[in-house]
Order: structure tokens, then C-alpha cells, then sequence
């Protein structure tokens, strides 16, 4: 699958905000965003009238940014968010949230997104007692992930849970430290999103045109 191998925190300055896409850097002095906040290129500090659908567009772009989606899984899931009952917006953000990937790095397993999928990528990641290697796994109530035996031992994993604990984890998720297991209590209310400020209205009315 292609992905995005270029300056993640060129994405968070395009955005104006941080999408934590770098772990433990993104809460430092030496986040790009506390050291240049305007966004990269030669008119980046130009003023730039921003068009309805520019402030549409935008949006979309943080949030699939946010969870290292690309546009077409994007899409899909946007798909998939209008079919379920209830609020699109909502749907939307309650299934990226519900990605493997993003509840290992919630659980404090990893400390960003690209950490995570490696850790699933790799087999280090069970489901309710199964290898799960894939990262876009959609996780419900009452799924168990942990950490595999054999892979408890990994030094980065150590550090990045002591330090995600300090921050505190969401309340929907279950967090056993001693036994690196965690537990999905319930699905993912829209206050506890990664980033609560996100206007997932304006995905829906970009791809309501
Ligand atoms: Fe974004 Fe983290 Fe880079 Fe800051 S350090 S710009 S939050 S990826």
C-alpha cells in the first residue's frame, strides 16, 4: 500500500495545528509548530483567503492526516459512517478512532501512529488472543489487545507507556500496565476523539456536494 514517507511535521504546519504524528517530540519545545506555526513553502506566511471549500477541504485533510489514512480508505469509511445509524460526523471519527492502530498508540503501546502500525505490522499485536497484523483492524466493545509475550521486552515500548501514562488514558479504554493488555470498555465518545477540536461537519458537507 503507498503511504506518505515524506516531513510528517509538514503536515501538522499545513494544518496550523498538532496532529502528534512524531510521539514523544510533539510534546517538546522542538514541535515544528511551536518553532515555525505558519504553514511550509515560499508563501507560507502570505495571507491566503481561505474559500468555503478550502475550510471544507482542509478539515478532511487534518482528520485523514491525523489517523495516517489515505484518501480512498478515506473515503470508504466515510461510506461506511453514512450507512450506520446516527450521526455521520460522529459515525466517522468513532471508526478512525476505532482503527487497531490508533487504540495500540492510545493505549500507550506506541507513541505515534507510524509506531503502532509497525508494532501491528510486524505480528506483535493480539486480538482477543489472535495475531492481528493489520492496522485498519476496526476494533468493537469488549475486544482484549495485548501485547505479544515475546515482544514485551521492546525498551521503546517500556518508555512509551510510562510516558503515555503520565498523560492518562480515555476512558473507554481499559489499560492493564503489569500484564500489557488493554480492553475496549465501549465505543469512543466524540469528546475523547484524539483531537476534540476537529469539525467533522465539514468532512460530511465536502462530500455531501
Ligand atoms: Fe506535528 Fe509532532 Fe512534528 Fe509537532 S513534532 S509538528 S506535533 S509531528
Amino acid at each position: 500500500m503507498a503511504r506518505y514517507i515524506g516531513s510528517v511535521c509538514k503536515l501538522c504546519r499545513r494544518e496550523s495545528t498538532k496532529l502528534f504524528l512524531k510521539a514523544e517530540r510533539c510534546y517538546t519545545d522542538k514541535c515544528a509548530i511551536v518553532r515555525r506555526s505558519y504553514p511550509p513553502g515560499q508563501h507560507g506566511q502570505g495571507r491566503i483567503k481561505q474559500s468555503e471549500y478550502c475550510v471544507q477541504l482542509r478539515e478532511k485533510q487534518k482528520i485523514r492526516r491525523l489517523y495516517g489514512v489515505l484518501e480512498r480508505q478515506f473515503r470508504g469509511y466515510f461510506e461506511k459512517a453514512e450507512r450506520m445509524k446516527g450521526i455521520t460526523g460522529d459515525n466517522l471519527l468513532q471508526l478512525l478512532e476505532r482503527r487497531l492502530d490508533n487504540v495500540v498508540q492510545r493505549m500507550g503501546f506506541a507513541g505515534s501512529k507510524k509506531e503502532a502500525r509497525q508494532l501491528v505490522r510486524h505480528g506483535h499485536m493480539l486480538v482477543n488472543g489472535k495475531k492481528v497484523n493489520i492496522p485498519s483492524f476496526i476494533l468493537k466493545s469488549g475486544d482484549v489487545v495485548e501485547l505479544r509475550e515475546k515482544s514485551r521486552g521492546i525498551t521503546q515500548v517500556q518508555q512509551t507507556l510510562a510516558a503515555v501514562e503520565k498523560r492518562g488514558f480515555p476512558s473507554w479504554l481499559e489499560i492493564d500496565k503489569v500484564q500489557y493488555r488493554g480492553k475496549v470498555l465501549s465505543l469512543p465518545p466524540r469528546e475523547e476523539c484524539t483531537l476534540p477540536t476537529v469539525k467533522e461537519q465539514l468532512v460530511v458537507e465536502l462530500y455531501s456536494k
